[in-house]
């Protein structure tokens, strides 16, 4: 595979967020990839389900003044302060975008070539190499694009920068192996242990998820487990329990569970892409809630960490890493197919 071809390899991408300090150890470059095979009622991103490019309409920001509605040649836009979901005869050209001067409208991400996405992440190799930071791939499910991942991180490889991924653990093993083995660090989602609850809550089992995390341990890449922690949901003890004794028991190289507390920042974006936010009437774990959820974390002999004070830990950065040689970007069998 020639260099051009591997640059044009392309993928949705929802948003490139610079110097995170939250999604990985120190300054980081987070790519947000669209396309979910999970739907979380608690989702803080439900524009990054859908792996198409798609529109937004905030209505707070519309003046009326009416040039979206001049500018479409269907004749079906309306002003955003009115609504404007549910047309067939929308065709996507993007007129009324770019008519609309007051940011009420905007194209919810953007394909780009594996090319132009590391031509980004380049332009903050110092902040990498002063903060140990690095490249995050997030979502959506990052490891659904496993092509256009591997080939950006191939190429992030090539300049000696770090790189993770988040990732709810559903996606095709066989599609992503090569990519995973690249991997520097992986933030892997544990929702629910219970299969019937879990596949309640996001519309699809926890089975492939575990098979996943459990091949992933054994290619010993370091690991950070999360649970989103949604009150009534999956915050029970007997839940948040049984996943930190899975994490004790099975996965030897986890760093630590991040226990991460529900918040509604999302809301505004249900809005702006016309969906209903299922969950309204629930309020945020208090700090005391929380806390007693770290204890019952550390109580089974699992370290409880947050972003803020642990993901620089010696053991993020330095790999214990036992992946197949033929996976590994040295060995016979890398190419991207
Ligand atoms: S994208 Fe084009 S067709 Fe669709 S509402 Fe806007 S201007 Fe009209
Ligand atoms: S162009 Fe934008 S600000 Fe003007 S009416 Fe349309 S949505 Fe509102």
């Amino acid at each position: 595979m020639n260099n051009l071809s591997r640059t044009d390899i392309t993928g949705t991408v929802l948003e490139i967020q610079r110097w995170s300090v939250s999604d990985g150890p120190g300054s980081r470059t987070v790519i947000f990839l669209k396309g979910c095979p999970l739907h979380c009622p608690w989702c803080a991103n439900p524009e990054s389900q859908d792996r198409r490019v798609q529109m937004a309409i905030f209505s707070t920001r519309c003046v009326r003044c009416g040039a979206c509605v001049r500018e479409c040649p269907e004749n079906v836009a309306i002003p955003a302060a009115e609504g404007a979901f549910g047309t067939d005869n929308c065709t996507g050209c993007g007129n009324c975008i770019r008519s609309c001067h007051g940011g009420a409208r905007s194209w919810m991400g953007e394909e780009m070539t594996a090319g132009e996405v590391v031509d980004l992440v380049k332009k903050d190799m110092v902040f990498y190499r002063k903060s140990s930071g690095g490249v995050t791939f997030s979502g959506g499910e990052p490891l659904t694009h496993p092509q256009f991942l591997g080939e950006i991180i191939n190429r992030c490889m090539d300049l000696g920068i770090h790189t993770a991924v988040e990732t709810c653990g559903y996606f095709d093993w066989k599609a992503a192996e090569k990519t995973i083995a690249m991997l520097d660090f992986i933030m892997f989602d544990l929702k629910h242990m219970d299969e019937a609850t879990h596949k309640r809550l996001t519309g699809v089992s926890n089975r492939l998820i575990l098979e996943n995390i459990l091949k992933i341990s054994s290619f010993g890449i370091p690991m950070v487990i999360r649970i989103p922690v949604i009150p009534g949901v999956n915050d029970d003890e007997h839940n948040i329990r049984a996943t930190a004794v899975f994490v004790r028991d099975h996965l030897p190289q986890a760093i630590g569970i991040e226990a991460l507390a529900y918040h509604r920042l999302g809301v505004n974006k249900y809005q702006a892409l016309g969906i209903e936010y299922p969950l309204g009437h629930i309020e945020p774990p208090s700090d005391s809630r929380m806390a007693a959820l770290r204890k019952l974390i550390t109580d089974t002999g699992v370290p409880s960490i947050t972003a803020d004070n642990d993901y620089d830990a010696q053991l993020v950065r330095s790999r214990l890493k036992s992946t197949p040689k033929h996976l590994t970007k040295d060995g016979p069998d890398n190419a991207q197919t």
